[in-house]
């Protein structure tokens, strides 16, 4: 895939990678729990609350390198391409360019998230996350929290190659904001406290509403002329949504039950996605909770 300019804003970014972090021995579902635990927090995260380290802890911000490093570093030809955390950082710009001028059309206005990259364990508005969790957006803070670690064992465990799988990934967790400007992640919380035996399946929905989004906004952006986006590139978004579908990870950990799906098989995944690249529309994506 290619972006339409290389200037990168790193004005959302908090970058909390190499110094800080909470110290050692703070690790959650870290060590073995691998892939499995990123199924166990994206739960979490969904859920807003109640994490593994579900104390209620304020947010700490121990500092890392800061954004201005990362500006620098990005805003030279040809870093894109180059180095992953400068990609992940201007596919983040693009998702957000697309979704402001995609509110703004409708009357409303749209908040951008927050982008924290991180490498060791990180305090969240959702609880303490270890550096295995995969990337994940937590709706009490607002932010898309980025372990560029995980994108390179993603390609790596799954094959899911190439930037667009990348971008995928982010217009995915950027999706999960969307849910929680438009009220669906509370609504759905609330169905999910009220009724607990439905809190997978609607977990499900909520993770498939955000692939839809993330196929939504690969036509917007393609359709603005943001990015160009190619038959194979659709093809990498493909096989990463896949990649990560459920019963994809519980069959690597030895194990699939459907009853403990939170983000959908890879079959669902890969349709959700294209429902919404095709419908290039929210409303495409649906409501949910439906039934
Ligand atoms: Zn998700």
């Amino acid at each position: 895939m290619q972006f339409d300019d290389e200037s990168v804003d790193a004005s959302e970014l908090e970058d909390q990678r190499g110094g800080g972090g909470l110290g050692r021995g703070l690790a959650v579902g870290g060590g073995g729990a691998g892939i499995l635990g990123v199924v166990i927090y994206l739960l979490v995260a969904v859920l807003g609350g109640g994490g593994p380290d579900s104390a209620g802890s304020p947010l700490s911000q121990p500092g890392g390198g800061t954004s201005g490093d990362v500006a620098r570093r990005c805003n030279v030809a040809g870093a894109i391409d180059q180095y992953d955390d400068c990609f992940v950082l201007k596919a983040f710009n693009e998702i957000n360019e697309v979704w402001g001028a995609q509110f703004a059309r409708s009357g409303q206005t749209y908040t951008k998230p927050r982008l924290v990259y991180f490498s060791q364990p990180v305090r969240t508005g959702c609880g303490t996350a270890s550096s295995q969790v995969g990337p994940f957006y937590c709706p009490p803070d607002r932010k898309v929290y980025i372990d560029l670690g995980f994108l390179d064992q993603l390609q790596r465990n799954y094959g899911a190659q190439g930037r667009y799988a990348q971008a995928y990934i982010v217009a995915h967790e950027v999706g999960h904001h969307l849910q929680t400007l438009t009220g669906t992640e509370a609504r759905v919380r609330q169905a999910q406290q009220a009724d607990p035996s439905r809190e997978n399946p609607l977990s499900v929905q909520l993770e498939l509403q955000a692939d839809c989004y993330a196929g939504v906004w690969s036509t917007l952006a393609n359709n603005a002329g943001n990015v160009t986006i190619g038959e194979a590139d659709l093809d990498e978004a493909l096989g990463a949504g896949q990649a990560v579908g459920d019963d994809r990870i519980q069959a690597q950990a030895g194990q699939v039950n459907p009853e403990t799906w939170t983000h959908g098989s890879a079959e669902q995944r890969r349709d959700s996605f294209l429902t919404g690249y095709r419908g290039a529309t929210m409303a495409s994506c649906g409501t949910v909770p439906h039934a």
